[in-house]
């Protein structure tokens, strides 16, 4: 599965896949093949470094005869393109009459672009061709022609296929974009009951995050009767708690499936020390972290006569037996609750009183969720 990376101090999300770049490179060959024709044997010209990868790529595919060169010209040394561009080095060969096509891995402000006309134009060429796998239209402010462009994108900053973050990430195979916005991630807690269900659906959508139940994981793994939702269902029927490795590799899966949000409700997780710390580790590992534990606090008794009562619709087998719903708070107390302390000591914990009614608890969590 593809993940988040990080190169240095950032963190980049997959973007353009290797599939799509090899498409990209085949159509970029066929429209410079069909324009030069079979009988023109142009040399081919790599701006290094970047263009690497993809000129090895593009004169693989190229079907008729051709040289192939590179030359340098840097122009990239952080996140910005720098206005100032570095003089050419590398090109050994008399171009006097040849078609030369430049390949570029991506053109943005076109300084580098400008450079490489500057110096081509005057040369004895038979004709100049240009070709850019990336284009970034939106800072392109140069009136240069460009021939052939392979995919345009936003200005985001971009790695992978040649293209590198100071130094890192040109051997990836794909192209990961700049991951830029922080999310907003919350651990809606409580005791079974306390209605966590219920406002983080109403959360979810006024902060646009996605909600994560692990409890509504497992029913429904265990409605479509997967290996998963079989093992589940013998420890959920009895109200015990489902071992941990087995919920944080479903909680890990679950998260990698939305790579590019704006936060996630996590509702029923982490419920225990070891997965609030796999939870950290792994948050940590894409540059993310708990924005905050907000608790739902609500007196037991109160709750399992909310359970019972829901039972009655609720089909869930573990809502429908006083003994049942009492080994829940009995995990709670022994396993769940010292996650207060958990995230109390790292100064994000909130408890919310969970009694009233549900637009008044929305109000509530509401406020504490804005300042996170
Ligand atoms: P819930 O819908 O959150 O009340 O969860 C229902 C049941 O699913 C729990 O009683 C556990 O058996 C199981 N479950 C849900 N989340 C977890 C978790 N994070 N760790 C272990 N078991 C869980």
């Amino acid at each position: 599965m593809k993940q988040i990376i990080k190169l240095h101090d950032k963190f980049f999300k997959p973007y353009i896949g290797a599939d799509k770049l090899k498409q990209a490179v085949k159509r970029l060959v066929d429209e410079v093949y069909n324009d030069l024709g079979e009988d023109e044997e142009p040399i081919f010209i790599g701006i290094l470094n970047g263009s690497f990868m993809f000129a090895a790529d593009f004169v693989r595919e190229y079907p008729a005869n051709c040289e192939v060169s590179f030359v340098k010209l840097a122009s990239y040394e952080g996140l910005n393109s720098k206005g100032k561009v570095n003089e050419l080095v590398g090109l050994s060969e008399d171009l006097t009459g040849k078609t030369v096509v430049i390949l570029e891995d991506i053109i943005d402000t076109g300084n580098t672009l400008a450079k490489i006309y500057d110096i081509f134009e005057h040369l004895p060429v038979k004709q100049l061709k240009l070709v850019t796998l990336f284009f970034k239209p939106d800072v392109f402010k140069k009136s240069l022609h460009i021939d052939y462009i392979g995919i345009s994108i936003p200005d985001k900053f971009i790695v992978g296929y040649g293209l590198d973050y100071d130094g890192f990430g040109r051997n990836l195979k794909d192209i990961y974009q700049l991951k830029d916005s922080k999310m907003k991630n919350i651990v809606l807690f409580g005791p079974p009951g306390a209605g966590k269900g219920t406002q983080a659906s109403l959360l979810k959508d006024y902060y646009n995050l996605i909600h994560i139940s692990t409890g509504e994981i497992f029913r429904c793994n265990i409605r479509e009767k997967t290996e998963l939702g079989i093992l589940a269902k013998s420890y959920m029927d009895k109200g015990d708690l489902v071992p941990d490795k087995v919920t944080i590799e479903m909680l890990e899966k679950q998260v990698d499936k939305d790579l590019d949000v704006a936060g996630f409700i996590f509702d029923g997780f982490p419920r225990t020390k070891s997965q609030a710390e796999a939870l950290d580790v792994f948050l940590a590992k894409k540059g993310e972290q708990i924005d905050g534990m907000v608790a739902l606090e609500v007196e037991e008794d109160e709750l399992v006569k909310r359970l019972l009562e829901r039972g009655k619709t609720s089909g869930r087998p573990d809502d429908q037996n006083e003994t049942k719903i009492r080994n829940r708070f009995n995990e709670y107390k022994t396993k769940t609750e010292i996650l207060k302390e958990y995230y109390d000591k790292q100064g994000k914990y909130y408890g919310v009183v969970g009694l009233g009614n549900i637009d008044e608890i929305t109000r509530r969590l509401k406020k504490v969720i804005d300042q996170l």
